[in-house]
């Protein structure tokens, strides 16, 4: 009955455990839920007054496939000012999400057998948008500290290579490419003519180190670079459902025609919210990023004397990405079992390194409340001595 390409599709498993979480939760039964990647924080309120604001003004029509204008100046103006990466509003598109602009970027780019390198672990949305777009992930399985390197890429690179995929902060494990590797890895890039999608969500949640896009190192990176970004992790607006995306106009113009077919256009509400996001006070940003440094130092500190447990501290994002290899044994022979079972006797919910096709590990987001977090060590300690 399914098509080909979407027999063997799976769907998200962080999602799928977040509803799970959730459906616990709606039954009254106590869970902390460490699993899906979204802010514990509301949306901070100059930006909900801005779609008010859009509603009571009757901005509720359809708008450009490529979204308003003034949005796509206001992250023109972002994207210079954070960036320093210069892109015209004609090279900006904005999408429900930028869960669904990475869908179109692979469906405009790849032909069938195409090579899109991605490092492993990974959040899985990449390799599953690849596929649909009957390309073929390569992947590079990264070792502690999780840190891509020019050597890396150069390995994984064939003729038929035809995007990388970089994610710094990346989603499992919160680590950073080094700059001088970035530099060099735009070199290369170039050198073998390769489009570089740079998924720089996380940017604004770092820690020890500034990001750096890939695209403000030189004309010629900036190219080939599809840099993908959003409003959903630095503002709290997962619910709102947008993203942008930033690249040449030839590439953007394919991207508006697909926008055009595919979704017609973002939100009308969602994107004066956004604008308001992108160009209004910036104080709720530092304050959430705070308050996740916070969390941070609290959950490695924690985390780091349960017997059984490895991790080291993440540079960005929030998320811990944790080694349960030495608790593995015959009752949870894998990450998936030994993660299931802490939702089934602690209502702790976590997702497995499985997700991010990297097992023997288990992601923890730390984007949750203090009181949430607190527990959450509780019961994990509690979930270890049992295991003893
Ligand atoms: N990129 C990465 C690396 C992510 O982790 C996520 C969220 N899990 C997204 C993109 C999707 O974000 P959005 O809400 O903009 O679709």
């Amino acid at each position: 009955m399914f098509a080909k390409r979407i027999k063997t599709l799976s769907s998200s498993p962080t999602m799928a455990i977040d509803t799970k979480a959730k459906e616990f939760k709606r039954q009254g039964i106590s869970v902390v839920n460490l699993s899906v990647g979204e802010p514990n924080f509301q949306t901070p309120e100059n930006i909900k007054e801005a779609a008010r604001q859009a509603i009571d003004k009757g901005f509720t029509f359809y708008t450009a496939p490529e979204g308003v204008l003034e949005l796509r100046k206001a992250i023109a103006t972002k994207l210079a000012k954070d960036n320093n990466v210069q892109y015209d509003p004609s090279e900006i598109i904005v999408g429900a999400g930028s869960k669904q602009l990475l869908y179109i970027i692979f469906q405009i780019l790849c032909d069938k057998g195409d090579e899109v390198i991605i490092p492993l672990p990974t959040w899985s949305t990449f390799s599953e948008q690849v596929k649909l777009a009957t390309g073929t992930p390569v992947f590079i399985k990264l070792k502690l500290p999780f840190k891509l390197t020019a050597r890396d890429v150069q390995k994984a690179l064939t003729p038929k290579t035809k995007i990388l995929l970089l994610n710094s902060p990346a989603n499992p494990t919160g680590a950073m490419i080094a700059p001088e590797e970035l530099k060099k890895i735009a070199d290369l890039a170039v050198e073998k003519n390769i489009f570089i999608v740079a998924d720089e969500i996380y940017e604004k949640l770092t820690y020890t180190a500034k990001h750096l896009s890939i695209a403000s190192i030189n004309k010629q990176i900036k190219e080939r670079t599809i840099m993908i970004n959003g409003v959903s992790k630095s503002y709290a607006m997962t619910g709102w459902r947008i993203g942008y995306a930033a690249g040449t106009k030839a590439i953007i113009d394919k991207m508006k025609a697909l926008q055009s077919q595919l979704l017609g256009n973002a939100s009308s509400i969602s994107q004066m919210a956004a604008l308001e996001a992108l160009s209004g006070d910036q104080q709720s940003v530092a304050m959430m990023r705070k308050a996740f440094a916070k969390r941070r130092t609290f959950c490695v500190k924690e985390l780091s004397q349960m017997d059984g447990l490895s991790l080291i501290e993440p540079e960005g994002a929030f998320y811990l990405f944790i080694s349960v290899e030495k608790l593995l044994d015959k009752r949870y022979p894998t990450a998936t079992d030994w993660a299931e079972a802490l939702l089934e006797k602690e209502k702790v919910a976590v997702v497995p390194g499985e997700a991010f096709l990297y097992p023997g590990y288990i992601r923890i987001s730390y984007a949750a409340s203090d009181e949430d977090l607190k527990e959450a060590m509780k019961r994990i300690a509690r979930f270890l001595h049992s295991q003893e």
